[in-house]
């Protein structure tokens, strides 16, 4: 009775759901961080803060503050996009997030990515022995 189910586990495909692998290569270099405030903690509330500002604005509204608002919004734009291409191999400097937004494939290309163990470019990460250039 439960078989369909067992069925749908076994052969859903990985590249359909994100997840982050404890030994996935972006958290053991540490640069997971990068990725959740780049891509939730700063766009987020700066899309509530960019709705607002949209729904205030008016002939009434001091000029400064249009200024100043726009400058967040820049400001916001410019954090994450430096944010997320400093997410890099620490061995070669290659720039992944940079690199993954070359994919064709979206969602797949990113959930590879957040699972991948090694550099794509330099094999940095994969475990001592399974190291093709070695
Ligand atoms: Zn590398």
């Amino acid at each position: 009775m439960s078989r369909g189910f067992a069925e749908a586990v076994v052969t859903r495909n990985p590249d359909d759901y994100i997840e982050v692998p404890p030994d996935a290569l972006v958290r053991t270099s540490g640069q997971l961080w990068k990725l959740i405030v780049g891509t939730i903690a700063i766009p987020l509330p700066t899309l509530f803060l960019g709705l607002g500002f949209l729904g205030r604005i008016g002939p009434d509204q001091p000029r400064s503050e249009v200024v100043g608002s726009i400058g967040i919004l820049f400001l916001a734009a410019a954090s994450v996009g430096t944010l997320l291409s400093s997410v890099r191999c620490p061995s070669c400097r290659d720039p992944w997030v940079r690199r993954l937004m070359k994919e064709p494939d979206g969602l797949r290309a990113v959930s590879r990515f957040l699972r991948m163990r090694a550099c794509p470019l330099c094999n940095h990460g994969a475990s001592a022995g399974e190291n093709p250039s070695a």
